[in-house]
């Protein structure tokens, strides 16, 4: 399965912003996740629903991803989802996704 990094031009690709990630931490630094009504979720959603990669990309981050909105799944789709289908996520390659990206020096998170 392709990563989304590999995907030719995603609906995302020109579109920056937050609300890809919309887990904001509270004022004791839990994260938690917007509502599925939020502007953000809202707004990831639509660009996701004219991507042609959509398909693909929920797929991906069913198997691999924990945060972040994913063909227009939000993280608490995910785990309803990955509940139904008894989906176990898989460890995302970071190093292998720096790599890909150009970043051959990634070492991964040293921080703990
Ligand atoms: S489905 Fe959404 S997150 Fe995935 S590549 Fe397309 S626009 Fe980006």
């Amino acid at each position: 399965m392709r990563g989304p990094w590999e995907y030719e031009n995603p609906s995302c690709a020109s579109v920056g912003g937050d609300f890809w990630f919309p887990e904001k931490a509270n004022s004791k630094g839990a994260m938690r996740t917007l509502s599925g009504t939020s502007f953000e979720v809202q707004m990831a959603r639509k660009i996701c629903n004219g991507c042609v990669h959509k398909s693909e990309c929920g797929q991906w981050g069913l198997l691999h991803e924990k945060f972040g909105i994913w063909g227009g799944l939000t993280e608490a789709d995910r785990v309803i989802y990955r509940k139904r289908l008894n989906i176990i996520v898989e460890e995302v390659g970071i190093a292998n996704l720096a790599e890909s990206l150009g970043n051959s020096t990634y070492q991964g998170d040293t921080s703990t």
